[in-house]
C-alpha cells in the first residue's frame, strides 16, 4: 500500500480535476501546470507510491495504464506523436507519490529532457 496523496483525493472527487477518461482500473486527468499543448496524467485507481514499488502482481495494471494512454492519446487526436513519462523517485523528479503516466503531446518535444 502507499500513502495517500492528493491524487487520491482527486479520485474520491474530494478535490477538483479535469477529468478526460476513467475507466475501472485508471482515471485520465489534465495537469493542473501543463508542459505541453496536451499534457494528461492517468493514474491507477489502486495507488502504487512509484515504479520501483510495482510487484509481479502489478503487471497487469501496469499494461492496462499504458493501453488506456494509447487510448486517451487516440481521442486527443495526438496523431503527429506524443511522449509518456514515468517521473520515479527523487532523481526522477517524481513529486507526488501515486504512480502517474504523463502523456504529453501537441507540439514536438525536445530530446534529451532535463
Ligand atoms: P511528478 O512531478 O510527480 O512526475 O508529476 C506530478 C504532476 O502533478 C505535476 O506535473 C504537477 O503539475 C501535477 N499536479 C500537482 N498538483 C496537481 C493538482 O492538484 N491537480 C492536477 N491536475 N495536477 C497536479
Amino acid at each position: 500500500m502507499s500513502e495517500d496523496t492528493l491524487f487520491g483525493k482527486i479520485i474520491r472527487r474530494e478535490i477538483p480535476a479535469d477529468i478526460v477518461y476513467e475507466d475501472d482500473l485508471c482515471l485520465a486527468f489534465r495537469d493542473i501546470t501543463p508542459q505541453a499543448p496536451t499534457h494528461i496524467l492517468v493514474i491507477p485507481k489502486q495507488p502504487i507510491a512509484m515504479l520501483s514499488a510495482a510487484q509481479a502482481e502489478d503487471k497487469a495494471l501496469l499494461g492496462h495504464l499504458i493501453f488506456a494512454v494509447s487510448e486517451i492519446a487516440r481521442q486527443q487526436k495526438l496523431d503527429s506523436g506524443y511522449r509518456v513519462v514515468i517521473n520515479t523517485g527523487e532523481d526522477g523528479g517524481q513529486t507526488v507519490f501515486h504512480l502517474h503516466l504523463h502523456l504529453l503531446g501537441g507540439r514536438a518535444l525536445g530530446w534529451p529532457p532535463g
